[in-house]
């Protein structure tokens, strides 16, 4: 293995499907602004903090989480998928085509 491709995994974090990928903010970047984030990260981190997963799993979680919600208390992998209506939603498009 000699490939330096700057995402380790083509695959979707959540799903494990082989899908074009986008990048999920762990923290959105609507709330980069707010002084409770400021505080405790810092501005790069806040930039690059976030996972690549497909599109039918990016949309469930904006489907099923505000923005404050997923900032405040769904700001890591594990965080997400303790959520058991998002895990349902994988569960679901882990069996799409
Ligand atoms: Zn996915
Ligand atoms: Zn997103």
């Amino acid at each position: 293995m000699t490939s330096l491709a700057q995402t380790p995994s083509a695959v979707c974090e959540l799903c494990g499907r082989d899908k074009p990928l986008t990048f999920h903010h762990l923290i959105p970047r609507a709330m980069h602004r707010k002084p409770r984030f400021r505080k405790h990260y810092d501005k790069q981190e806040l930039r690059t903090r976030g996972i690549d997963i497909c599109g039918l799993c990016h949309r469930g979680i904006h489907d099923l989480l505000s923005e404050k919600e997923l900032a405040a208390e769904y700001n890591t992998t594990e965080l997400l998928l303790a959520h058991e209506g998002l895990r349902r939603h994988i569960g679901w498009v882990r069996k799409q085509k």
